[in-house]
């Protein structure tokens, strides 16, 4: 299976899956899978929630929605990305900072759900890329 590239057009806002370069399908400005960095998300399976979707955010802009045991490879630049994961009233975050760099082009992490008694927090970490699911 091909990867699933996650953008957000850098000229409109607009969020989409690509599997390769592409314009954007909203302003047609062209969209680029080929960046300096990647981010990639795996999201763990769980019964809670199973049939929605997680929201993520990087450095508070949307890039769409990850849905149970689905795994997202996110294009960028080099630079600083804080993470966060929302669903529905499940708010609560580790948002951690990751850095996309020459040194540190690739960052793999997987994304879970801590059920909590008041609510439900995500807990993202980096992972080692050779423990991602191969598709
Ligand atoms: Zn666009």
């Amino acid at each position: 299976m091909a990867k699933k590239y996650r953008m957000r057009c850098p000229a409109c806002g607009n969020v989409q899956n690509l599997t390769a370069s592409a314009p954007c399908t909203k302003c047609g400005a062209p969209l680029d899978v080929e960046q300096q960095g990647m981010l990639a998300i795996y999201r763990m399976g769980n019964f809670m929630g199973a049939a929605t979707g997680f929201g993520i955010y990087l450095n508070e802009q949307p890039y769409g929605a990850i849905g149970n045991r689905e795994t997202l490879y996110i294009p960028l630049p080099f630079g600083e990305y804080k993470m966060h994961i929302v669903c529905g009233m499940s708010r609560k975050c580790n948002d951690p900072v990751f850095t996309l760099s020459p040194e540190d082009p690739f960052i793999c992490t997987k994304v879970h759900m801590n059920m909590g008694f008041i609510q439900n927090s995500f807990v993202i970490e980096r992972v080692d890329p050779s423990t991602m699911p191969q598709d």
